[in-house]
């Protein structure tokens, strides 16, 4: 459960309240934070670092999905209630959880003795997280084109899509063109979610309110530990079953399941070689390498507000100038850089 995963997180649960009441990002320079080796706190016990803590905030389905009406305007609980096919021990729960991992913050409601439910600084600066998700969704799983909502650059008029770009130099990047390795908090172990806030069965949709399948394919990848350990496993560079299994811990059961159906998904492709099956691989698809857009905008927003004590998870360079890879995110018509408050739902 997603609320005894943030129960087991007290540490950068506590971070993100520090962070939430000073209302200033994390400092972004790796130079301000220890080396690895120097680390008072660095090593097994430790904590999630940026990459588990958002993982295991943010990979849950209502959460994003309460997130994202947040962005439109839902404030009270009967808003999330009315706009969500979701019941109200659910929706509560989540909340909490939002509320405690400084996203959103309870406000003073007009009516006497209320309270609402506002985005944080750190809630706020999820929108390039939101608008990724919607893009690879939109682009790459099957359906979603026609069903999801189309966004429009209010400073060029025009619809678009979002083009993921190093923040140093503008130029495009994918997952090629930059150099990523653990920082001093990035252990396998703790980029993993803690807690495994297993996915629910969808359930009844009614036509007005969204049940939690607004993202499917995003959720099979990232709404479980498992299977965000397998993806980020890839990511790394993971192709044989061996390194999968050994990266994950896992059972080797869990590592075959998980394989499959990143298979099925079109994110991983079975690569059989003719001298045997130990030798047979699993490689990113264009699909999958696409997701670098979700894992990468993830992973900056986890860096910026649940940076573990230690510093970073992982060090990214943009290999074409140099500089550590920060994303931004342009608009596909116009070429400028996206501003949180230039996109709306068309
Ligand atoms: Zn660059
Ligand atoms: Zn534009």
């Amino acid at each position: 459960m997603l609320d005894a995963g943030i129960a087991a997180r007290p540490v950068a649960l506590s971070r993100a309240r520090a962070i939430e009441r000073s209302a200033t990002p994390a400092a972004t320079s790796a130079a301000a934070y220890p080396a690895a080796d120097s680390a008072p706190d660095a090593g097994p016990n430790a904590g999630p670092n940026a990459m588990g803590a958002a993982l295991g905030l943010l990979g849950d389905e209502w959460s994003l999905l309460i997130i994202r009406h947040a962005f439109i305007g839902a404030r009270r609980f009967v808003d999330f209630k009315q706009r969500l096919a979701i019941s109200d021990a659910v929706l509560s729960a989540r909340l909490a959880a939002l509320v405690d991992g400084g996203v959103l913050r309870r406000v003073p409601s007009p009516v006497a003795g209320r309270h609402e439910y506002a985005l944080t600084r750190s809630g706020l600066d999820l929108w390039q997280l939101l608008l990724a998700i919607w893009a690879w969704e939109q682009e790459h799983v099957e359906g979603q084109a026609g069903r999801l909502p189309h966004m429009l650059h209010a400073t060029c008029g025009q619809r678009f899509r979002p083009l993921l770009r190093c923040s140093a130099c503008s130029t495009p990047a994918s997952v090629d063109d930059v150099d990523a390795t653990f920082g001093p908090s990035g252990t396998f172990a703790r980029s993993l979610p803690a807690g495994s806030n297993r996915r629910r069965p969808s359930g009844a949709r009614s036509a007005t309110a969204e049940g939690p399948d607004m993202f499917p394919e995003t959720m099979a990848i990232i709404g479980s530990r498992w299977s965000s350990a397998t993806v980020g496993a890839a990511f790394m560079g993971a192709t044989r079953f061996g390194e999968f299994e050994r990266l994950l811990g896992a059972p080797p059961t869990v590592v075959s399941d998980r394989l499959r159906s990143f298979v099925d998904l079109g994110v991983l492709e079975h690569v059989r070689d003719p001298e045997g099956p130990d030798r047979s691989s699993y490689r990113l698809s264009a699909k999958g390498r696409a997701l670098f857009g979700v894992v990468a905008t993830l992973l900056s927003w986890g860096e910026r507000w649940l940076r573990a004590d230690d510093g970073p998870a992982v060090v990214a360079v943009h290999r074409a100038c140099g500089h550590g890879f920060r994303p931004e995110l342009a608009c596909s018509a116009c070429r400028q850089t996206l501003q949180r408050d230039d996109v709306t739902i068309d």
